[in-house]
């Protein structure tokens, strides 16, 4: 909860001071306040889309109780907000310390680079295994040699093998490599990273299908998350990559990075609501210990405090 609080203290700061100024003066929620209110969560990165969204649900309480309080407005916002969020499918849903549904469990790390994707893998490599999972690193990122160097140094710094080739070879080898050894080695956890070039769209989709079947040629069912990384700070870009990424392939969950430095955590709550994608993860700092995982009730009731 501290680390949340902590992470979040940019947006909590901006979000709540929207928010307080929407209703300012106002004791009852009246269409002033409903427009002001949608001024505030537009203002506050969380998305047009959403912003409507919320707004309906808030004017439809208002039409049904006819009167309501505008010191009602900041727990009836957070039951509806929280209400368009999606929760991870159990099915899919593994926390650090209990058993994965499945081993050796692969996840694709796909997102834009610079976003803190190997960040995040490192960060995830950490979790598991400090929760005494064996993990393999797949450096499929094989176009930068500074993203093998990042993830080979994490690798080091967490203590984690990693499988890697020469700069330039092809990704999907690397992946079934990765993969073929991982089976052998009895690895727990796979975390794959791949390169995140959206520049052509056909191109991305290719080459993440390519990697999706080879990695089944080892395990027909993997990979089991396919884990998008964006940018927190990027506010309504993040969006955009998101709705790139969707379309290219199937996203399973996602992780949103650099929520300690920015004001714009709101489009937490736009890309939570807009993708019906879970959100499993959120990066509130470069340290390995700055990832946690997402609690929408945690997370909305920290925007609120
Ligand atoms: P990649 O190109 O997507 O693999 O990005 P990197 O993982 O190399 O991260 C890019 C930069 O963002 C690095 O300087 C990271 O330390 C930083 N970074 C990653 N995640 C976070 C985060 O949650 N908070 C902050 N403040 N910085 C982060």
């Amino acid at each position: 909860k501290e680390s949340l609080d902590q992470g979040l203290q940019k947006t909590k700061d901006s979000f709540l001071s929207k928010i307080t100024k929407a209703v300012a003066g106002k004791s009852t929620v009246d269409s002033e306040v409903l427009d002001n209110l949608e001024e505030a969560l537009v203002g506050a990165d969380v998305g047009v889309d959403t912003t409507i969204k919320i707004i309906d649900r808030i004017e439809q309480r208002v039409a049904r109780d006819k009167y309501l309080n505008t010191s009602e407005l900041n727990r009836l916002l957070q039951e509806e907000i929280t209400g368009l969020l999606v929760d991870a499918p159990h099915s899919n849903s593994y926390a650090f310390q209990s058993d994965l549904p499945t081993t050796p469990y692969v996840i694709l790390v796909v997102g834009v680079n610079g976003v803190g994707k190997t960040t995040t893998i490192g960060k995830l490599a950490y979790n598991f295994k400090k929760a005494g999972k064996k993990v393999l690193l797949g450096a499929a990122d094989t176009f930068r040699a500074a993203a093998v160097d990042q993830l080979t140094i994490w690798s080091e710094r967490v203590g984690v093998p990693i499988v890697k080739q020469e700069m330039g070879s092809d990704p999907a080898a690397v992946a079934f490599d990765t993969v073929q050894s991982g089976v052998a080695q009895k690895s727990d956890v796979i975390i794959i990273d791949t390169a995140g070039r959206l520049h052509n769209k056909l191109h991305l989709m290719d080459e993440l299908s390519k990697i999706r079947r080879v990695i089944q040629k080892v395990i027909p069912e993997a990979p089991h998350e396919v884990l998008l990384v964006l940018d927190g700070s990027t506010g309504q870009n993040a969006i955009e990559q998101a709705r790139h990424f969707t379309a290219a392939t199937d996203v399973s969950a996602l992780a949103i990075t650099k929520l300690d430095g920015t004001a714009k955590g709101g489009v937490v709550l736009a890309i939570a609501s807009q993708f019906s994608i879970p959100v499993k993860f959120i990066g509130v700092g470069e340290k390995m210990e700055d990832l946690l995982v997402f609690d929408k009730q945690a997370f909305v009731g920290s925007l609120f405090s």
